[in-house]
């Protein structure tokens, strides 16, 4: 029973802890004097075997209220928000932490395991408590075009196939690796980028083709359904969005959110689509 628990899937775990909060609740036990002994006494069944497992946790979320979840104490490390802010490391104590219904969407998509399709060579990973938080906070500053509800999960994976790549996406679903959590990367924007792609995926036929249009994107007359690079190198921001169209719509958006500026600067053509498509959403200095 034991290794049920030890292997079960962070989305199994939520379940479970809707499961095992209701049990508790239900027990009528508060938080305080000798809280996770009493709990740890419990009847239990078939149901809610594994929560007294959790007393500890539920005896601390006991303190928060409704609109409140618990969070368990972590070391966080320096990070950089959107913007490359940077937010210093700290200790994070155990608290009750305010979260919205967005959050709560969010954090029932964050899953342990890998997407029901996807490419065997790569290792699933797993979840820690700053990393869960990390992706909350990105979440937080990347504007609602960019969050399509429908996205079914964001996945934990070890390394990418493809050297140096932070995060992967198959539309539906995407994939942080370990590296989009380093300080090589910045996780607001890697999350934005990944979202663009499924942004651009749903756009209609003729919005992508102007986009295309807009950035100078020929059809391959060889390769129908590939487009050749019609504008010069030092048009892009970053190398990857010279590969085709949907990488220059991806890195687009990120600039255009982050570094309005730079993309004005280098690719105006895409800058004004930006402005005219998501003008209002930019955050970044103008
Ligand atoms: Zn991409």
């Amino acid at each position: 029973m034991r290794a049920v628990i030890v292997i079960g899937t962070w989305a199994f775990s939520l379940a479970n802890a809707d499961v095992c909060s209701e049990w508790f609740r239900g027990s009528g036990l508060k938080a305080g004097l000798r809280c996770v002994e009493k709990c740890m006494l419990l009847p239990t069944g078939m149901a809610n075997y594994f929560c007294p497992e959790q007393c500890k946790s539920l005896c601390s979320g006991a303190k928060c209220d409704s609109s409140q979840r618990w969070v368990e104490a972590f070391h966080q490390d320096a990070y950089r928000v959107g913007n490359g802010k940077v937010v210093p490391a700290k200790d994070v104590p155990g608290h009750c932490e305010k979260t919205t219904p967005a959050d709560k969407t969010w954090i029932a998509k964050l899953l342990d395991g890998k997407p029901s399709t996807w490419r065997p060579g790569e290792k699933v990973s797993k979840w820690t408590a700053e990393q869960r938080e990390r992706v909350l906070a990105a979440l937080r500053e990347i504007p609602d075009f960019l969050k399509d509800p429908n996205i079914f999960g964001i996945f934990r994976m070890k390394d990418s196939e493809t050297p140096n790549n932070p995060a992967s996406s198959d539309y539906s679903d995407i994939v942080l690796y370990d590296r989009a959590f380093s300080d090589k990367e910045n996780l607001t924007q890697v999350l934005e980028h990944e979202m663009a792609h499924r942004l651009f995926d749903k756009l209609p036929k003729s919005e992508q083709d102007d986009f295309r249009n807009v950035g100078q994107w020929e059809e391959n007359p060889q390769k129908p359904g590939t487009f050749l690079r019609g504008r010069e190198k030092g048009g892009f921001v970053r190398e990857n969005d010279m590969a085709n169209p949907e990488e220059d719509f991806a890195d687009g958006i990120v600039t255009f959110l982050n570094d309005p500026e730079k993309l004005k600067r280098t690719a105006p053509r895409v800058y004004r689509w930006m402005k005219d498509h998501y003008g209002s959403v930019s955050r970044g200095k103008k």
